[in-house]
């Protein structure tokens, strides 16, 4: 147990754990935010007080991104799935864009946004299970593509994009989702970059659209569902309707507790630190092996296995005793998974490196 709430170390990859000292913040207004006499959930979303916290929230993502002017920031709704809809719908103009396949997530987008137009499969690491990044430095690139797709860090298969597809002046699209607010990223290599904050940033329900300005348009298809339009939520400031009010707030707070941290460059260094003593060790260990090629290795999810499924069941059980939990891989690749999301604490590595070699002391 990590701490004085009987807290355990959790691997989950979403949604994830939260920084204490935030969930502590949040209890502690929670009755009574801020002489309002009411609790944040119940504040009328076009109130002075909501809108000082929306506002703010804004304010802190771009600053711990350096998000450019000419981006609109977006508090959405509708998950990471949503968006496999949304932006197709709102980017297609010539109805051709590009995908590179690099796991569940991208295909899943890939497969939606078929139903909007000519889709194109660029690259594809399906091959070896999604278990590496194909080389996107020469890709054959529609020359009427509107946009070119990815999904940057590949939550199920513990891979990243650690150097951007050459898009040849096409704008590049990315799912953030599992590693937003982990490293810094230059915006404007983007068109657009969406997030479902429920892994590295706050509760589920909100997902958060980063767009440059130009992409907005007044000129979709009449079909569009109004809520599907990013323009509409641009011109209203994310509040066209009731936006998931309360998991804004849980980001304004993480917005906060990241800047109080150092920023992203901070964040980065301690993501790598974090993640090394885990590949480390998985790169000398005799009974676990990471499951990624390593030059596409993830600093947020980290699968690995033993190689012998009952022993892994094994490994799952026991370390959960240990308060080390969720560390069972996705059904799609078996074995263990560990998120460390910015929230785990160093210590939660340490611990889960602790035990693992003990396990495998006992068990090889
Ligand atoms: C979790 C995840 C999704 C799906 O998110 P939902 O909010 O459940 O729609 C999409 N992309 C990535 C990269 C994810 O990690």
């Amino acid at each position: 147990m990590t701490d004085k709430y009987n807290r355990v170390f959790n691997f989950s990859a979403g949604p994830a754990v939260l920084p204490v000292e935030v969930l502590e913040e949040a209890r502690d207004d929670m009755l009574n935010y801020k002489n309002s006499g009411m609790s944040v959930m119940e504040m009328s979303h076009r109130s002075k007080t909501y809108d000082e916290i929306i506002k703010t929230a804004q304010k802190d993502l771009r600053e711990l991104m350096n998000i450019p002017d000419n981006y609109k920031v977006l508090f959405l709704q509708g998950g990471a799935h949503l968006q496999f809809s949304m932006v197709p719908i709102n980017l297609l103009k010539n109805g051709v864009a590009d995908y590179i396949v690099t796991g569940q997530w991208a295909k899943k987008a890939y497969q939606e946004a078929q139903k909007y137009g000519k889709i194109n499969k660029v690259a594809t690491s399906e091959d070896k299970n999604f278990s590496y990044i194909p080389d996107c430095s020469d890709l054959d690139i529609s020359p009427d593509a509107d946009y070119v797709y990815i999904c940057e860090n590949n939550t199920i298969y513990g891979t990243k994009f650690h150097t951007l597809p050459n898009t040849k002046g096409k704008i590049l699209v990315s799912d953030m989702s599992s590693c937003f607010l982990s490293e810094p990223v230059d915006v404007t290599k983007y068109g657009l970059i969406f997030a479902g904050v429920q892994k590295n940033v706050g509760p589920a329900g909100v997902q958060i659209v980063i767009i440059r300005e130009d992409l907005l348009r007044d000129d979709l298809p009449s079909w569009c569902p109004t809520m599907l339009n990013y323009k509409i939520h641009a011109d209203n400031d994310s509040l066209y309707n009731t936006p998931p009010a309360y998991g804004i707030y849980i980001c304004s707070l993480v917005f906060k507790w990241l800047k109080k941290q150092g920023g992203l460059k901070k964040m980065k260094e301690l993501n790598e630190k974090k993640a090394k003593i885990l590949y480390d060790f998985l790169d000398s260990s005799k009974l676990f092996k990471g499951t990624v090629e390593k030059s596409s290795r993830s600093l947020m999810n980290v699968p690995f296995i033993t190689g012998n499924d009952e022993m892994d069941k094994k490994f799952v059980e026991e370390a959960k005793n240990e308060g080390l939990v969720q560390l069972k891989g996705h059904r799609t690749v078996g074995g263990m998974r560990a998120s460390i999301y910015n929230a785990m604490p160093i210590e939660g590595v340490v611990k889960l490196v602790e035990f693992m070699k003990k396990f495998e002391s006992e068990n090889i």
